[in-house]
């Protein structure tokens, strides 16, 4: 999908928008993405228009994530290709064979031209993954005390 030059004006103009007006929302993380990323889909249109050069962001994805596709094949993210499928093996031996190392130790995230346009990055400090797992127990432990919360929840919207 590209953009003219004014439907960006118009995005960069609601993005701004959203920032300032929904400050509390980005701080609380009910807005999942920060003002930088908020920031870089206006840049990536921007690329695309030859406004500026593109300029990969700040990733581990592929050092902390996996994305498996529905035929089984495990990519390093949405958008490098895969290195492997669970039809090969369990998770942990695909995320650490030979190819998934190799891809991982050779991916320059800065100079690559696919990371260089990518739309959905992923930067996890050391802490949030800690942070996540107290999260799900916690959902976990509401949901064995109330089994029937969630689908009251979904039966009253
Ligand atoms: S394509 Fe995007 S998500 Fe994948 S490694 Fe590069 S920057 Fe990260």
């Amino acid at each position: 999908m590209a953009l003219n030059i004014i439907e960006l004006e118009g995005l960069i103009n609601a993005i701004e928008r959203l920032i300032d007006d929904c400050q509390e929302e980005v701080q609380s993380g009910f807005i999942r993405e920060n003002p930088e990323k908020l920031c870089r889909i206006a840049l990536h249109f921007r690329a695309q228009l030859a406004r500026t050069a593109p300029i990969a962001p700040r990733c581990n994805a592929p050092w902390v994530s996996a994305v498996i596709e529905p035929d089984g094949a495990v990519r390093p993210c949405f958008f490098h290709p895969p290195f492997g499928s669970i039809h090969d093996g369990a998770l942990i031996d695909v995320l650490n064979s030979d190819a998934a190392v190799q891809f991982r130790s050779h991916l320059d995230i800065s100079n690559d031209p696919i990371c260089q346009r990518c739309v959905c990055s992923l930067f996890l400090e050391e802490g949030d993954a800690r942070r996540a797992r107290s999260g799900e127990r916690k959902a976990r432990r509401n949901f064995q005390s109330d089994p029937g919360a969630n689908r009251k929840d979904l039966s009253r919207s």
